[in-house]
């Protein structure tokens, strides 16, 4: 195989090319005798049509068909539990050996987006985060975190749900600028046009600012960017978010204004994500310093209410504060939007991923 390829193989070491990005599949196609074309034809069966079954793929040659059978297979983990909220927002669980990876569906008028993990846990141990305090277990590979899209679709598909996924948010689980490799290899899959072929501005990766990993992810690749700020200043964020005390505000948002630069994805600016905690961060004062503080970077402010979970300390600002909150940021110029808050019911909506179970769906 070649050497740059980083293949996880799964047991009877057979390739899982749900592990590959479309060059690494290309390689792979071509070190069994395979043509260059044959990538296109292959990515289509298993992104477009869901087919894992090598057999059923008729337009490749029979000979390939049984390399491909001898050395790979197309896997992808099952979704092992489902919940269904009110409001039509879906959570599936996926377990791999007691894990528990978390992805949710969220279907409105015009869009369908899936919010996916790309750790088990996280380790940065945000202070209002479920995630961050339920602690770090290991990071998704690639199959991973794209089995989550292709096992929403093939459900999707099977549903006859016209809704398949049109938006990625890497909001799920964990913080993917610490799998920098694998969340990059999947966006290239997500990217490719035989694969799940979509946009850059449709794929949103949200980070809570680990400063070299930013840097080096404007090299790799080009998607929209939201940063999980939540603090007009290091004192308050420092108290909040552990990692701003290695890499503090004007570390991250001079990364951020790098990343800009280069990005077309983000033209209407970088997405800045603020939850509102009572008393900690929601005064007008604070208001006003997170607008100076953003005053030369393009952004769009999208104001979170916190949602609650077991043992935490905190109590999100009320309907009319945040209001407030808004309205000061609007009045200086800033794009503001207040987040809808969906699957609360199910403990599906933001920070309050854990990996809890729920009804079993498959055996
Ligand atoms: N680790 C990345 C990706 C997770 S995204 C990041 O932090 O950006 C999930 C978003 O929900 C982040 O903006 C996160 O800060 C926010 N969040 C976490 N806990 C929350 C809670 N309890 N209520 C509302 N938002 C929360
Ligand atoms: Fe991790 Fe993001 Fe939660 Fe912080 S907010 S603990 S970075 S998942």
């Amino acid at each position: 195989m070649h050497k740059s390829i980083n293949i996880q193989n799964i047991s009877n070491d057979k390739i899982n090319l749900l592990d590959l990005n479309p060059k690494e599949i290309e390689i792979f196609l071509i070190s069994i005798g395979a043509k260059k074309f044959s990538t296109e034809q292959l990515m289509k069966w298993i992104y477009n049509y869901n087919c894992s079954n090598f057999n059923l793929m008729s337009n490749l040659k029979k000979d390939i068909r049984k390399k491909l059978n001898e050395k790979s297979c197309i896997f992808a983990s099952n979704f092992t539990e489902e919940k269904v909220s009110y409001d039509g927002t879906i959570k599936w669980i996926t377990s791999i050996n007691k894990q528990k990876i978390e992805t949710i569906y969220i279907p409105e008028k015009k869009r369908a987006t899936l919010c996916v993990s790309s750790q088990i846990g996280c380790a940065l141990r945000c202070d209002f985060c479920a995630t961050g305090q339920q602690g770090f277990n290991r990071n998704l590979r690639v199959s991973e975190i794209i089995s989550q899209i292709w096992q929403a679709n093939k459900i999707l598909r099977e549903k006859k749900n016209n809704s398949l996924i049109t938006n990625i948010v890497f909001m799920g689980m964990g913080e993917p600028l610490l799998n920098l490799n694998n969340v990059v290899s999947a966006i290239k899959i997500i990217l490719d046009k035989n694969g799940f072929g979509l946009s850059k501005r449709r794929i949103t990766l949200s980070t809570s600012g680990i400063v070299p990993a930013l840097d080096k992810l404007s090299k790799k690749i080009d998607v929209s960017l939201a940063i999980s700020l939540h603090a007009p200043n290091d004192f308050i964020r420092n108290s909040i978010m552990p990692i701003n005390k290695k890499y503090n505000i004007k570390s991250f948002l001079n990364s951020v204004s790098q990343y800009l630069k280069f990005s077309r994805a983000n033209r209407g600016g970088v997405t800045v994500e603020y939850v509102m905690l009572s008393g900690i961060n929601d005064s007008n004062e604070n208001a006003k310093e997170l607008a100076n503080i953003l005053k030369k970077i393009p952004s769009k402010i999208n104001l979170i209410p916190w949602n609650s979970f077991k043992n935490a300390n905190f109590i999100s600002s009320s309907k009319k504060r945040i209001n407030i909150f808004a309205n000061i940021l609007r009045t200086k110029g800033f794009n503001t939007t207040i987040r809808k808050n969906r699957g609360q019911d199910i403990n599906a909506a933001c920070g309050q991923l854990t990996g809890e179970i729920i009804n079993r769906i498959r055996n």
